[in-house]
């Protein structure tokens, strides 16, 4: 609730950070991938808590919009156009509070039959697939859920499902999704086949790559709000901290193996230059690197994906550093530990034996 009314208000996410400060999707955006890669039920935990979350924060937008909570009373008994246009203009008006103030997409209801209910909505520069290419089958699993939870609350009804019908990851030219009852036949279908994509293979440095040379990989720009980012991580993880601590450094450690060479390469600089370069140009962090062959100690300034869910979120951080740092040295390393020391994480790798 305090990201998101942060996110409608433009703040700043901390002293020392200007408002609205920018960041490269790339980060948030890859965690994700790699979480989704290697753990075949993450798809279905973000769309599930996406969902949640948007459904109890929709009756709180809804006030802030200054509109009577049961204005879509009785929405079954409206006539089908009287419906489309003024859930079009709803969703219209609650999305781009939400999202265009956060630089987000633009979002429009294209179509709307009232018997079975079946809404389409089609999803222009959406941040959770921006700049990603190749894949079979959509990837926003977030704002499915979030849309679903949104449109659920406004029209007071919980048998709502969503699936991703055209994806930028897939070739479209935007995301559209297709929300409909969950006990009709093809809604179930097309939802669980959503929800459980073939194994995936993400190009992850062929994204880096752009975003090192700041291609631009959406038309608004590479870069989004921080807050609204946080929404969308902080979201995720809150409501399973276990599986991602769990999975978060071992997914982390291949992720900064498999990146290490191309950062590398791209800095063209001494290794811990290039560690340092590519923290504090793709993610705003300031790291620092001490000590040497025998042991390594890494330090994270002020982690801001951190600060709402620390263990969760730098379990992922702790395990790409470990990755990074075997990827640079050509040595591999093993994370001794990773604590926080006066809003600092602290990262302390000894070489494997
Ligand atoms: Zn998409």
């Amino acid at each position: 609730m305090e990201l998101l009314a942060r996110v409608m208000k433009k703040e700043g996410v901390s002293p020392g950070r200007a408002a609205g400060e920018d960041i490269d999707l790339f980060v948030p955006q890859s965690m994700l991938l790699a979480m989704e890669e290697s753990n075949r039920a993450v798809p279905r935990l973000i769309y599930l808590s996406a969902r949640e979350t948007a459904r109890r924060n929709a009756y709180m937008i809804v006030r802030k919009l200054g509109m009577p909570p049961d204005y879509f009373w009785k929405f079954e008994l409206w006539t089908q156009e009287r419906a489309f246009t003024t859930l079009g203009k709803i969703v219209q008006r609650i999305f781009s509070t939400i999202m265009s103030e956060a630089k987000e997409g633009k979002l429009e209801v294209r179509e709307l039959s009232l018997d079975p209910l079946r809404i389409s909505v089609d999803f222009d520069n959406c941040v959770e697939c921006a700049g990603l290419r190749g894949f079979p089958h959509g990837i926003c699993y977030y704002h499915a859920g979030t849309f679903t939870g949104i449109i659920a609350a406004l029209i007071n009804r919980d048998n709502l499902d969503c699936y991703e019908a055209g994806c930028i990851a897939s070739g479209g030219e935007r995301c559209s999704f297709v929300l409909g009852d969950k006990s009709s036949r093809d809604i179930a279908r097309e939802f669980e086949a959503y929800l459980e994509p073939p194994a995936m293979k993400v190009d992850l440095v062929n994204r880096l790559t752009r975003s090192l040379k700041k291609d631009s990989v959406r038309s608004l720009g590479n870069m989004v709000n921080v807050n609204y980012l946080r929404l969308v991580t902080a979201n995720v993880l809150r409501d399973n901290p276990r599986l991602f601590a769990l999975t978060g450094a071992e997914v982390g450690r291949h992720f900064g193996q498999n990146v290490a060479g191309t950062v590398r390469g791209f800095y063209g600089v001494e290794k811990w230059q290039a560690l340092k370069s590519y923290y504090s140009n793709l993610c705003r962090l300031e790291v620092d690197v001490r000590g040497g062959d025998a042991e390594l100690q890494i330090t994270v300034g002020k982690t801001v994906l951190a600060a709402e869910n620390s263990a969760e979120m730098t379990a992922f951080l702790a395990g790409e550093l470990q990755g990074l740092a075997s990827g640079l040295t050509g040595q591999a390393m093993a994370l001794k530990e990773s604590r926080f020391e006066d809003n600092n994480l602290v990262v302390t790798l000894v070489p494997e034996p």
